[in-house]
């Protein structure tokens, strides 16, 4: 069973004036499929490097399959690791570039190798590549290559640092679907890192959402994208972004009107009483562009700022605050300056604590 545990891990660099991990916890269960995600510096990296032995943690423990490998060498960890730039040899051929790894950790004879070798090489599509050097490939057939490396050694447990980062939307679109269907297949306990949140919400059973070397929410992406357990979180996933208004509350739990200059919006239903329990005052309501629709009457007034078409949507920049998003149907096409009526359910409204960012609900 290869389950990966994190128990409190930590890197700090530079005699502790970089904490890069801030003692972070996750549990990876057998065959599970886990993307950590977060912004540039949050930690993604070390954190993965740390697990394949290729950074020693300053505290804490890494244990595989119930072992602790904390001390372990990276040679010795049953793990692979496919990177962004793919780290092949370029002087090898992808055949010698594939069998490299399993001479280094399995003792089969040199025909079970080849064969090894031949079979992922169909897996992957890349038997006529064999004997071309990486020299020879596309961006994204050497990631097919670096993949079928990783795969060629049946490890424990797969480790993807920004594997499709160098690769153009298209194909990248392509990748992340062949390697979803890779570790379905092959039930490899897997985890995958990316900066790209939508690359995240697309792939993997799970996400664990990186900031500032702590983790911040662990979830599956629809559970993680309805009920984001703070502000930031609530910010990172989803595009375009949550858009958030500061307002100051007032009433009791029977109900709750949330305003600034600019908004007032009132909430009755459980809502109004998490508030009121909480007895927050300045809080800030948070409502995804998705959430907010158009109406004729009944509304928040508001003034459109910009319409920014985008296909089958218009996102229309609102004057409710900086960067205030409606994301409507591209029938619904206001003039720039025009005044409207806009409007979201309770239901959909997220609700944090101005001054630490918690989730009030
Ligand atoms: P990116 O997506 O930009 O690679 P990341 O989330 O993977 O970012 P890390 O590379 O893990 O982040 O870095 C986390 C923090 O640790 C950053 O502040 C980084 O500058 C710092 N850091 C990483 N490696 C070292 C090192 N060898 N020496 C000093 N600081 C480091």
């Amino acid at each position: 069973m290869a389950t990966v545990t994190l128990d409190t891990l930590r890197k700090e660099f530079d005699n502790g004036r970089i904490v890069a991990v801030d003692d972070v916890s996750l549990d990876v269960a057998d065959g599970e499929f886990v993307t950590v995600v977060g912004p540039s510096g949050c930690g993604k990296s070390t954190t993965l490097r740390m697990i394949a032995g290729l950074e020693s943690p300053t505290s804490g423990s890494i244990r595989i399959g119930g072992e602790d490998v904390t001390d372990l060498h990276a040679r010795d960890r049953d793990v692979a690791m496919v990177f962004q730039n793919y780290a092949l040899y370029p002087h090898k051929t992808v055949r010698e570039n594939m069998a490299f790894g399993l001479r280094m950790s399995t003792d089969l004879s040199k025909a079970e190798r080849r064969e090894k070798v031949d079979e992922t090489a169909e897996m992957m599509g890349i038997e006529e590549l064999l004997d071309d050097t990486p020299g020879e490939l596309s961006g994204g057939q050497k990631q097919r290559v670096a993949l079928g490396r990783a795969i060629v050694r049946e490890p424990d447990v797969f480790l993807f640092d920004e594997p499709l980062s160098n690769l153009d939307a298209k194909l990248r679109t392509t990748m992340r679907t062949e390697i979803q269907r890779l570790q379905d297949e092959l039930g490899v306990t897997s985890i995958y890192v990316t900066h790209d949140q939508e690359e995240a919400m697309t792939m993997g059973d799970r996400l664990a959402i990186l900031d500032g070397g702590e983790l911040q929410q662990t979830g599956r992406p629809k559970d993680v994208y309805e009920r984001p357990r703070n502000e930031f979180v609530g910010g990172f996933v989803g595009s375009p972004s949550m858009n958030t208004l500061p307002v100051v509350a007032s009433g009791d739990d029977s109900g709750v009107t949330l305003s600034n200059d600019r908004v007032r919006y009132d909430l009755s239903g459980e809502r109004a009483r998490r508030v009121a329990d909480a007895g927050v005052e300045d809080i800030h309501l948070g409502v995804r562009p998705e959430d907010v629709r158009v109406v004729d009457s009944g509304g928040i007034d508001t003034v459109v700022d910009v319409v920014e078409p985008v296909g089958s949507d218009n996102y229309l920049y609102l004057d409710l605050g900086p960067d205030f998003i409606a994301r409507v149907d591209a029938d619904v096409e206001p003039a720039m300056d025009d005044r409207i009526q806009v409007t979201f359910d309770e239901r959909d409204v997220h609700l944090f604590d101005a001054r630490t960012g918690d989730s009030l609900l």
